[in-house]
């Protein structure tokens, strides 16, 4: 026995040392978790999709208007230890992200930097206007950020994403890669179903408030004839609202719409005033019940299925 005897010593002080060399190879990958930061729930729910093991902040909720957010010393920490931001763009956020990022001081994550990521410059936006003045209102010119119901646009963005994410931490990019197979799989599957379920919404007119669901409509084949916004961004006045029950006297409108930071009053006026359904869809991930983009797309469209048989 006593053979072995220093050779066994030896190892067992060099024990230590081999288990803190094996916990540091097993560990190394994963103990540098990506930070992202997201502005809207949509690109958290994404970025989860594509790097699970990521840190992962939303600045916004389902239930906030993403046009509108207060920056906040909580955001500004956040921004501050970001390794990536994953935002709409196309100046969906120009009334706060900015002002963010400057006191943030991430470099990082300033524009035109590997860590600041906009989905609409990976994608051509609906509705993208050439000339717009003041009297416009609030008007989306750069074309319509709010991307998250074009299945085609949402899948071109997680390609990005997956690349983006590959390019900041090449260490993984084999997981974010295969990460973004699992994700475009499944979407593949998911998009005609749900294109199929939707098929009664083909034709189907609309009042809506904002242009939030432009997107969806335009996927589904459906028309918004009408807006319960008098101009992007202000809310909707008596006057405009005496306009949309006119259009509806026509007959055709289905349904009025609105999301849930959206003020429900002139929606509620309008559908009992019009005698017409109301439905509230969720604009976002972390909406009741809607866990993620798949969740998302589902209850969209089963709460339109649902008053689909209001039309008249
Ligand atoms: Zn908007």
């Amino acid at each position: 026995m006593h053979i072995n005897s220093n050779v066994t010593h030896g190892l067992f002080r060099a024990l230590p040392v081999l288990l803190l060399a094996a916990l540091i190879m097993l560990w190394a990958p994963r103990s540098w978790a990506l930070s992202i930061f997201a502005c809207e729930p949509e690109y958290a729910s994404l970025a989860r999709e594509l790097a699970p093991d990521a840190t992962i902040f939303s600045a916004t909720t389902a239930l906030q208007d993403p046009h509108q957010v207060q920056a906040r010393p909580s955001l500004i920490a956040k921004m501050r230890r970001a390794d990536l931001v994953v935002c709409a763009g196309a100046d969906l956020e120009i009334g706060w992200l900015p002002m963010l990022q400057m006191k943030a001081n991430n470099p990082k994550v300033r524009d035109g930097q590997l860590g600041m990521f906009y989905a609409s410059d990976q994608v051509q936006n609906l509705d993208q206007l050439a000339n717009v003045d003041r009297t416009m209102g609030d008007v989306h010119a750069q074309g319509n950020p709010h991307i998250q119901f074009s299945p085609q646009r949402v899948a071109a963005v997680a390609s990005a994403l997956a690349a983006r994410l590959a390019e900041l931490d090449p260490a993984n990019k084999g997981e974010y890669l295969s990460h973004l197979e699992a994700f475009q799989t499944r979407w593949d599957v998911a998009v005609p179903k749900w294109e199929a379920m939707a098929a009664p919404l083909n034709g189907k007119k609309v009042i809506a408030y904002h242009t939030s669901f432009r997107y969806l409509f335009d996927w589904l084949g459906m028309e918004q004839v009408g807006d319960l916004e008098p101009k992007p961004g202000l809310a909707p006045t008596s006057a405009h609202l005496a306009t949309l029950l006119d259009r509806t006297a026509q007959g055709d409108v289905m349904v009025v719409v609105y999301t849930g930071y959206q003020d429900s009053r002139g929606a509620k006026w309008l559908a009992e005033r019009a005698d017409l359904p109301l439905v509230m869809l969720p604009f976002a991930p972390g909406a009741e019940g809607v866990e993620d983009l798949f969740d998302l797309y589902e209850q969209v469209i089963q709460g339109l299925l649902s008053v689909q048989g209001g039309t008249r």
